[in-house]
């Protein structure tokens, strides 16, 4: 049976699709990927925390060059939803300095990367304006 499966282990295909990070108990500091000990405390106990679906642009590198393969130009960027700072790609948007500007409001959105011989997909994602911006 064909499926959607996450492209990466913190992304949860609920409805709507979100982020979950590993909280450190002690200090709060949030992380994606898994750790042994907080970085900030060395705090050994995490729990899992949603992360909001909306942030703001915090730095944004407009990518030209990348791996064959890899469709340029595109957005990478630091997006920070409620305090919890997210690595993610800008999509659905020009990627030129015009359209994309630090500070400026965007929502997560979810997309196929790709999909195996039995039509699973993989789920990737990105962040979209919250205003359309596309001409
Ligand atoms: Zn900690």
């Amino acid at each position: 049976m064909a499926g959607q499966v996450p492209l990466v282990d913190y992304l949860v295909l609920d409805d709507p699709p979100h982020l979950v990070a590993n909280e450190c108990v002690a200090c709060g500091a949030r992380y994606f990927d898994r750790r042994n000990a907080c970085a900030s405390c060395e705090g050994t106990e995490f729990r899992p925390v949603s992360v909001p679906t909306e942030g703001e642009v915090r730095a944004f590198t407009i990518v030209t060059f990348a791996a064959p393969g890899v469709p340029v130009p595109f957005v990478a960027s630091v997006v920070d939803c409620g305090g919890t700072s997210v690595r993610g790609n800008l999509v659905n948007i020009e990627p030129d300095p015009e359209h994309v500007r630090l500070g400026m409001k965007v929502r997560l959105t979810t997309f196929p990367i790709a999909a195996d011989s039995e039509g699973t997909e993989a789920i990737g994602f990105g962040f979209e304006p919250l205003e359309a911006t596309r001409v």
